[in-house]
């Protein structure tokens, strides 16, 4: 059991968890260490909640919680997913079952089930997620992972990929981050 972990699974937008993900989080991590987050603020974006769930949850969980998981509604863990605490990087994520692209390049990073260090996210300069849009605002470019990937690599921090989960669907971009 690893109790230096604080879970932070994202009930957002439907406001449940499953039991599969219950189970798995009970068999690994810490029961006083997990919380669910969702999202009140209704009218707020997902990346506001993104955001909210790191600064308002996560990084108020006790000092002796020194890495976080953050799991989405829509993702079953597997026997491999533990696999990204094990991967030596500040920010890890788990690979899922779609390999059209998405986990094309090391650093390729995705934020369905992921699992952050603590010092990582007290060094990155809030916001950790945004959304980038075309010029003309009409457009998101990538999903907000690719922006956050670019921001920590940027300030010299490490990223990547490790393990497998079942993932329900691939996201509003689904690139391997490969042009950053
Ligand atoms: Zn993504």
């Amino acid at each position: 059991m690893l109790s230096h972990v604080g879970v932070i699974a994202f009930s957002y937008p439907k406001g449940y968890v499953t039991f599969r993900q219950m189970r798995w989080v009970l068999e690994n991590f810490d029961i006083d260490n997990c919380r669910t987050y969702f999202g009140e603020n209704r009218r707020a974006e997902l990346v506001c909640h993104r955001n909210s769930a790191i600064k308002n949850v996560a990084l108020l969980m006790p000092k002796h919680i020194t890495e976080f998981l953050f799991m989405d509604r829509d993702v079953t863990p597997t026997e491999r997913s533990m696999e990204i605490f094990d991967a030596d990087f500040d920010f890890v994520s788990c690979r899922d079952q779609f390999k059209e692209n998405k986990w094309a390049t090391k650093s390729a990073f995705h934020n369905h089930l992921w699992r952050a260090k603590r010092e990582a996210l007290l060094d990155t300069p809030p916001p950790w997620f945004d959304m980038p849009r075309s010029r003309d605002g009409t457009i998101n470019l990538n999903c907000e992972c690719k922006w956050f990937r670019d921001k920590v690599v940027t300030l010299g921090m490490t990223i990547g990929n490790a393990g497998m989960c079942h993932h329900d669907s691939t996201g509003l971009w689904c690139g391997g981050n490969e042009d950053a």
